[in-house]
């Protein structure tokens, strides 16, 4: 029997993956995504799943890829974020209005934003989404690969021109290629959970270092925060043990007042905490993408949004080449990619990993400086500007996805 023939065939259904294949299906390729899990719960709580905070940026890709129109009812804007620590005289207020803008970003949770990724790309004639499936033996030279549907003895063929690896960060089609990667353990763990707050959050962000952990509380509905917690695990272990009380009581005293009174703790979740990038992210025919491609620790919310670029900038070469009838798979290409991503990608990695440096050293010096750098982003309007577009992706080589070509 002859193999199925896919243009794009993608590893792994996630954030990434469902993203990847809603950007490339206007441009009349066939497109397929293996996902390894049964597809999730449909009722599952959503306040049970992380906040993602998408930037300004990310909020414009997806309006470019419409996807936006399908989201909007869910998501929150931030149109201020406010920067202290704990205790000391540091701060800085980012205000969306100073820049311009008409929110910093966006807040969605995360089993709403796969629901409704998965959603439209049911919808979409040209993406066959198999899952839960488990890819088999992958042959890079020939450009084939085999997949098997879990339940099934069957052992389905295809051929593709392009492979992108979207799989998570154990990622098994990165592990094949033999591709090194750079990791660092930050001993810490992230705690996500949501709360109610007793006043209007007009939209505003708080991000708070202090000696129990860095806290963010995000504006996720009316009246109600997403909380993540980030710290050390000895830190991250107290506030799980906290019973509701004692953890309210802890937050609001590192907090304050200036939401009102907290209450109403959901679920807690915890994720462990690494760094990870790769020596390559284009081989044999391949693109790694996602978190298989780069692993950021959440302090900045920057994971997803990084991606989220990538995507922006594959999917502009491949429309150019489409658009020129050249090869979209060729290695010039997938090199171009290579090229066109690092700085942003290199900038925003070391952007994320400075600010979990800074402000967990207890140096007596880096603990000065980060109230004068705080202020000086406060009072330097030119700093705080630049800090906000590198928050945002907004500096450097911009896709034409994103400022709306
Ligand atoms: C606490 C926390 C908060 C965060 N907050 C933000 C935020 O506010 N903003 C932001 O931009 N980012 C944020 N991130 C980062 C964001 O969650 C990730 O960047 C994003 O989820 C990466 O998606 P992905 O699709 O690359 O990877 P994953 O979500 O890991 O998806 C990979 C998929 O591949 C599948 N898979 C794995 N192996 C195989 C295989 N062999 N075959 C087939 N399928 C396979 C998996 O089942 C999975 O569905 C946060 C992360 C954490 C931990």
């Amino acid at each position: 029997m002859q193999d199925s023939q896919y243009d794009i065939c993608i590893i792994g259904g996630g954030l990434v993956g469902l993203s990847l294949a809603l950007a490339l299906a206007p441009l009349d390729l066939q497109i397929i995504i293996i996902e390894a899990k049964p597809p999730a719960e449909k009722n599952k709580n959503p306040d049970e799943s992380k906040a993602i905070a998408l930037t300004y940026t990310s909020e414009l890709i997806f309006k470019k890829l419409s996807i936006w129109p399908a989201l909007i009812s869910y998501a929150n804007p931030i149109k201020a974020l406010y920067i202290s620590e704990y205790g000391k005289f540091g701060r800085c207020h980012i205000k969306a209005a100073d820049l311009k803008l008409p929110n910093l970003g966006q807040l969605v949770p995360e089993a709403i934003l796969l629901n409704t990724l998965t959603e439209l790309v049911g919808k979409t004639k040209n993406i066959a989404f198999i899952r839960p499936a488990k890819v088999g033996r992958v042959d890079f030279n020939q450009r084939k690969l085999q997949v098997q549907i879990e339940g099934s003895v069957k052992v389905l063929s295809f051929t593709y021109r392009l492979l992108i690896a979207a799989d998570g960060m154990d990622s098994q089609i990165r592990n094949s290629l033999h591709i090194k990667i750079c990791k660092k353990d930050y001993k810490q763990a992230a705690l996500v959970t949501r709360l109610n707050v007793s006043q209007d959050h007009q939209h505003t962000a708080y991000e708070r270092f202090s000696p129990r952990g860095t806290l963010a509380l995000l504006p996720i509905a009316p009246r109600r925060c997403a909380l993540i917690i980030t710290g050390d695990y000895n830190k991250i272990q107290t506030w799980q043990a906290f019973n509701e009380e004692a953890f309210l009581a802890n937050l609001q005293q590192l907090m304050g007042y200036r939401l009102g009174r907290f209450s109403g703790l959901t679920k807690r979740l915890v994720f462990p905490l690494t760094m990870m990038v790769i020596e390559e992210q284009v081989k044999a025919g391949v693109i790694i993408l996602g978190n298989a491609a780069h692993l950021l620790h959440p302090i900045a919310a920057q994971g997803f949004n990084l991606s989220l670029r990538d995507i922006a900038t594959l999917t502009e070469l491949i429309a150019e080449a489409k658009g020129e009838h050249k090869d979209f798979a060729k290695e010039a290409l997938l090199q171009k990619y290579n090229e066109l991503r690092v700085k942003d990608q290199a900038s925003t990695i070391c952007m994320t990993n400075n600010i979990v440096d800074i402000f967990n050293s207890e140096s007596w010096f880096l603990q000065h400086s980060r109230q004068w750098g705080l202020l000086g982003l406060e009072y330097v309007p030119f700093l705080k500007t630049l800090f906000a577009k590198q928050a945002m992706g907004m500096r450097g080589k911009i896709s034409k996805l994103i400022h709306g070509e």
